[in-house]
């Protein structure tokens, strides 16, 4: 599969100022050396605690923030040294659909001028084809053309995220950012929106980088997923691979709290101790050591390196899959 979009390398800190000449004391470590790619018509889940760096790297694909350094290759180009003109035509064919739809719609505005917005701006079509463009948006996310002269406060929520998935589509994006798109729903509503999204893909070939602190909605829609801790990328895999063979302490956490429907296959949750540590200033060693079960003095010091664990799976692990060799840990 040809990649739509490839991300190497990617760093960003931000600074952290104080004292009355705001001099930079200190930097948080949002996004460390970061590399993954996404096929055409791919999604790739981006997993991990409130805090982990995933919406950083969500906006630095979008040019929302400028990256330190990495590659933001997209189509071949990285968008981090296009010049301007360019990088805003390419910019338009990635979009973005954000965790509350409420807050990302003007609540002043009727839906057919928030879908319309765009095309007019950008004069992607002649002004008398809006219209239809609008109606057939409206119809693509399940919604009625009469739906277009409603204001956001008349639909539910899970219609709200129809309208915000919809004016993404207004762009004819080829990958669209999902930043936890369903967090904000009733979970009754999620897997409605999660299948529109597949749907949508399956129509339109469109590529997707689903970003969400919980495994289950990432298993229902990536094809692959990567599973970040403190600004780093730990563990990634074709998602079959990941939910059955998963190699990483940190990942194991994770799927451990996905629930299961059947009560006979109840597993044991592992309640990772301790608060996440502070991104100003991560642990050395293995990032994860101070919350790991299976830390050794090794993990303190001596940082993992990705290594192959199967087929297109990696983990960057000292000891891979140590929960599942049934020996005790390595010595502390
Ligand atoms: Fe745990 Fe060590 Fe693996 Fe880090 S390297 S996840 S501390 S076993």
């Amino acid at each position: 599969m040809e990649n739509l979009l490839e991300i190497r390398h990617l760093q960003k800190r931000f600074p952290v100022k104080a004292g009355p000449l705001k001099r930079t004391v200190a930097q948080v470590h949002a996004v460390e050396d970061v590399s993954f790619s996404i096929g055409q018509g791919e999604t790739f889940g981006l997993v991990g605690e409130s805090g982990c760096g995933k919406t950083t790297i969500g906006k630095l694909i979008l040019q929302l923030q400028r990256a330190d350094s990495g590659e933001i290759l997209y189509r071949g180009e990285n968008l981090n040294a296009l010049p301007k003109q360019a990088l805003q035509r390419r910019r338009r064919e990635i979009q973005m659909v954000f965790q509350d739809p409420y807050g990302s719609l003007n609540p002043k505005m009727r839906v057919r001028t928030i879908l319309s917005e765009g095309i007019r701006k950008h004069r992607l079509l002649p002004r008398e084809e809006i219209p239809a463009r609008v109606a057939e948006l409206l119809n693509l996310v399940g919604l009625h053309e009469g739906d277009g002269e409603k204001y956001p406060h008349e639909f539910s929520g899970g219609q709200r995220q129809r309208v915000v998935v919809a004016r993404a589509l207004s762009f004819s994006p080829r990958l669209i950012v999902c930043d936890e798109p369903v967090s904000a729903l009733d979970v009754s509503v999620q897997a409605q929106v999660l299948n529109l999204l597949a749907d949508l893909q399956e129509r339109l070939g469109v590529s997707y980088l689903f970003i969400a602190h919980g495994m289950a909605a990432v298993k229902h829609i990536s094809k692959r997923v990567g599973v970040m801790y403190l600004g780093k990328l730990v563990e990634a895999a074709p998602t079959e691979s990941l939910f059955q063979n998963f190699a990483h302490p940190y990942t194991q956490a994770l799927l451990s709290s996905v629930p299961e429907a059947d009560p006979l296959c109840r597993k044991e949750q592992i309640i990772l101790e301790g608060e996440v540590p502070s991104p100003i200033s991560p642990p050395g060693g293995c990032r994860f050591h101070p919350r790991c079960r299976y830390a050794c003095p090794r993990c303190r010091t001596e940082e993992p390196q990705p290594q192959a664990w199967q087929e297109d799976h990696w983990v960057a692990c000292h000891f891979p899959a140590v929960f599942r060799t049934g020996e005790s840990a390595p010595a502390q």
